[in-house]
């Protein structure tokens, strides 16, 4: 079960959340906005299990009343689910009750699915998911009649930038919702929301994923822990594809300690050695690849700013920062503005589908050439 006290990262919300649930004075309209892999759904979901529990503790929800087990199947009458469907063979437009079953097992598989995971699971090939004026409509009728067992009652909207225009219907229902109604909208893109739904709910941004958290995440599910700390580290914060780099391949790789290598070898010089590295890198996968390079890109602004700013706390953890720390005391400024330009570069090449093995190598050797360069600057 979700409960609300299971996100560290965003502990300040989730306390104000618990406070305004405790003094009944949650707000008829709430949008969560986060990014792609971050724990909006699971909070908002959260949210909602506190809400509908009749034996609420202080914690939220208590696990164990028969509303609790009804939401933690996603199958509690008065928590009602919107999300971008397509359009199944009938000329009826779609709606999101023709999909719940489907939408109920995604969800309680993987509460950080992205809204191109759900389109795989219904099968929507190149298909563009929608929230259909039926389905507006359609909740404007279901949260016209009374709740059937709780106090209160739930919408939850996931992705309501899909809604596009047809959005306009629900203006009435946001503003001034029947008692007891609660709407809680999930996003990640709230510029593609008409505004006049965005004035009319209160806007919450969540915090994403520390690299520990998603690691912590990844142990739950028992992945294995080195494996679970690469995965982390990769992902940006984002649960979902690090669960999908681990579905790729196996991580026997530590990012880090590739990345200190590969300096190594560059400023070494050593092309036998960039040829292997080269190999072993281009092994991993495409998407595997991606999200080294990404990864190594974040190293880089931090090395960049522990150089330009004096006392800067690196954001990253312990053997981490302390490797950035050390790197930047050896490398010179010009050298990270070329470093960054080059991963950069390469990071589009990958997404191009360039041949991964070459584009590798032959950034190594610029870049070895550079590192080369401004040590004969200095010595001259
Ligand atoms: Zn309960």
């Amino acid at each position: 079960m979700l409960q609300l006290s299971q996100f560290p990262d965003n502990e300040r919300l989730t306390d104000r959340l618990r406070d305004e649930i405790r003094e009944d004075r949650m707000p008829h309209g709430k949008l969560f906005h986060g990014r792609p892999g971050d724990g909006k759904l699971a909070i908002a979901l959260a949210y909602a299990h506190a809400i509908l529990c009749t034996n609420r503790t202080e914690d939220g929800a208590c696990g164990t009343c028969p509303a609790c087990s009804k939401t933690s199947k996603l199958i509690h009458p008065d928590l009602h689910f919107s999300f971008p469907v397509i359009t199944k063979k009938s000329s009826d437009q779609p709606v999101s009750e023709d999909y719940l079953a489907e939408w109920r097992e995604a969800v309680l598989g993987n509460v950080h699915l992205s809204l191109n995971d759900w389109l795989m699971t219904i099968n929507a090939e190149n298909k563009q998911g929608n929230i259909t004026a039926r389905e507006c409509r359609q909740i404007i009728q279901k949260l016209s009649l009374k709740p059937y067992e709780s106090q209160h009652r739930i919408l939850l909207m996931w992705l309501p930038e899909h809604l596009g225009a047809v959005g306009n219907s629900l203006l009435k229902l946001i503003e001034e919702p029947p008692d007891n109604t609660h709407i809680i909208m999930v996003t990640e893109q709230p510029e593609r929301i008409l505004a006049t739904i965005l004035s009319r709910v209160q806007i919450t941004v969540i915090r994403p994923y520390t690299d520990d958290s998603v690691k912590q995440i990844l142990l739950n599910q028992g992945i294995e822990p080195s494996a679970a700390q690469s995965a982390a580290y990769l992902s940006g914060g984002d649960v979902n594809a690090a669960m999908k780099l681990l579905n790729e391949a196996e991580l026997t790789f530590n990012p880090m300690s590739h990345f200190r290598d590969w300096m190594r070898l560059c400023v070494q010089y050593k092309v036998p050695e960039l040829m292997q590295w080269t190999d072993s890198t281009a092994s991993l996968g495409r998407e595997n690849i991606k999200a080294f390079l990404t990864y190594c890109l974040r190293l880089i602004r931090e090395t960049m700013a522990v150089k330009l700013v004096e006392n800067y706390e690196v954001r990253l953890e312990t053997e981490t920062a302390e490797f950035v720390r050390n790197f930047s005391r050896a490398v010179q400024i010009s050298n990270i503005e070329t470093l960054y330009f080059l991963v950069n570069k390469t990071i589009g090449e990958i997404e191009r589908n360039a041949n991964a093995k070459m584009v590798l190598l032959d950034q190594s050797l610029q870049l070895g050439r550079a590192f080369a360069e401004s040590r004969r600057a200095k010595t001259n």
